[in-house]
């Protein structure tokens, strides 16, 4: 589901779902001093995400994350891997092991990217597998057996949805789950074009424009899991490591902090009861995503602010 989706849900729920919400958000907002909003920050598409602006290296993308990891004291952060990029671009050996190094995991997108849903699952699984040496290699001894399904397709159909599962599980991995996301991935291929052109009125637009995404996604959500559960489940935020990730991660760390987040890591994250539907396979109904949740229970999604993102981002700096 992409942020349009979100959005049409959300005007099409408006209207019925916002007396309700109300309501909970007044319950769940005399809860919130004292819990925190748990929030598990996982990057795809290590070693190299999208273009990168004029100068920037990959290795320089993933020291300037990790800086903002330690400083925020973000503690241990799953970044999942695509390994032929280091083929693709050889330059980009050596983030891994600079992840490693800064104490943060590592876990499989796959070795292509590939789409589960225009794909056989054999096909799918044998490029999971293709990836594993090179997650053996730097995860010795340690738990790398998550999977984030590449463009979160978890098959086109309810069979293929429970038999990639199945499989999944037989392998003995845990899926890394998506609840919280703003559709970073799109600010990082205009930042590239920005600053080719030295456009820098542009990269302010981009900068503001990310950070309000960010924040009306965290409300959105939140808004969301007390409507349906009268509490913040833990979030598990995808984000991408792309090179306007890394300029911007301090400050959207400092966002989420100054909202009352606290980050987690994956595995105590998906501790809580929401994410136990993890492996179940019989059928459709599983909601793995709050939005989904919604849909099964027949709950209207809350008021969402208009989102500024595909078409907006695609005609800068062209
Ligand atoms: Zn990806």
């Amino acid at each position: 589901m992409g942020l349009g989706d979100v959005a049409r849900r959300a005007r099409a729920g408006l209207v019925a779902g916002w007396t309700a919400s109300l309501a909970v958000l007044a319950v769940a907002g005399a809860a919130q001093a004292a819990a925190p909003v748990k929030m598990a920050l996982t990057f795809d598409d290590l070693p190299a995400h999208a273009p990168l602006p004029p100068g920037v290296t990959r290795i320089e993308v993933a020291g300037r994350l990790l800086a903002a990891f330690h400083d925020a004291k973000t503690g241990p952060v799953y970044g999942f891997i695509n390994g032929v990029q280091e083929e693709r671009e050889p330059d980009s050996i050596g983030v891994l092991s600079l992840w490693r190094a800064a104490g943060h995991p590592l876990g499989n997108h796959t070795w292509t990217h590939i789409n589960l849903n225009t794909n056989s699952l054999a096909d799918w699984e044998a490029d999971l597998v293709r990836n594993e040496p090179l997650l053996e290699q730097h995860m010795a001894g340690q738990d790398w057996r998550w999977v984030r399904y590449p463009f979160l397709s978890e098959g086109e159909t309810p069979e293929k949805h429970a038999a990639a599962r199945k499989a999944l599980k037989a392998r003995g991995y845990r899926i890394a789950s998506v609840t919280m996301s703003f559709g970073d991935y799109a600010w990082n291929e205009p930042y590239a074009r920005c600053m080719a052109k030295g456009d820098m009125a542009a990269v302010t637009v981009l900068e503001a424009s990310y950070l309000k995404a960010a924040k009306d996604s965290l409300d959105f959500e939140r808004a969301l899991s007390a409507k349906l559960y009268g509490r913040d489940i833990p979030y598990v935020l995808l984000m991408h490591a792309g090179a306007f990730d890394a300029r911007m991660m301090p400050r959207l760390l400092k966002l989420y902090q100054d909202n009352g987040v606290s980050f987690v890591g994956l595995r105590e994250a998906e501790r809580d009861r929401f994410y136990a539907a993890d492996f179940k396979t019989e059928a459709t109904a599983v909601p793995t995503t709050l939005e989904e949740a919604a849909k099964v229970k027949g709950v209207a999604l809350p008021a969402q602010a208009p989102p500024w993102g595909g078409a907006e981002l695609d005609k800068m700096c062209r």
